[in-house]
């Protein structure tokens, strides 16, 4: 594994044909996918239910439930896009920074457009994201809502076009891409 996460076969150093390693590759794809397939659609709407039977809604809005709906999955995707931004930054690596460079150029911090930082690291900053922390944030911005936060509206939702979402608004919030 390098510094950047990439993982790359090298002949001669590995004791495994490519072919195994290519396996492995996959699997690991496969795990992580099954992962984070758990952690969104068990662990975060269980616990995203669990928080809002808690709570009683201060005010009740009367809108059409669709508008509401629409308006509450956009605020999970803007909060959630938040967060991964933060837990992408703390998982960086900059060689640049450890080596202390004088060179901004020299910064993958500063230098990397976020596309490649999302293909690197979302997966890894992903999983270091505070969902409890998330959730309760989400429930501050859209407390008159939180009476529609119920299961078949949670369990409506399409968790993994949700995150894919998420990464494209970060991808879009790089402001080198303006350049
Ligand atoms: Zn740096």
């Amino acid at each position: 594994m390098k510094k950047d996460y990439s993982k790359k076969f090298v002949p001669g150093t590995c004791v495994l044909s490519e072919n195994n390693w290519l396996e492995l590759q996959r699997i690991h794809k496969s795990i992580t996918k099954s992962v984070m397939c758990l952690t969104l659609d068990c662990m975060f709407r269980n616990l995203l239910l669990s928080e809002a039977s808690k709570i009683m809604p201060s005010a009740v809005v009367n809108t059409d439930a669709s508008e509401v709906e629409s308006v509450l999955t956009t605020s999970l995707i803007e909060l959630l896009c938040d967060y991964l931004g933060n837990s992408i930054a703390d998982v960086f690596e900059c060689y640049g920074c450890a080596q202390q460079y004088g060179n901004q150029l020299g910064h993958e911090c500063l230098t990397m457009d976020y596309e490649t930082r999302v293909q690197l690291y979302a997966d890894l900053a992903f999983f270091t994201i505070d969902f409890e922390q998330l959730i309760k944030d989400f429930f501050q911005r859209n407390i008159q809502m939180l009476n529609y936060i119920n299961p078949i509206f949670v369990n409506k939702w399409d968790m993994f076009s949700i995150f894919d979402n998420v990464k494209k608004m970060y991808i879009a919030s790089d402001l080198s891409r303006l350049h």
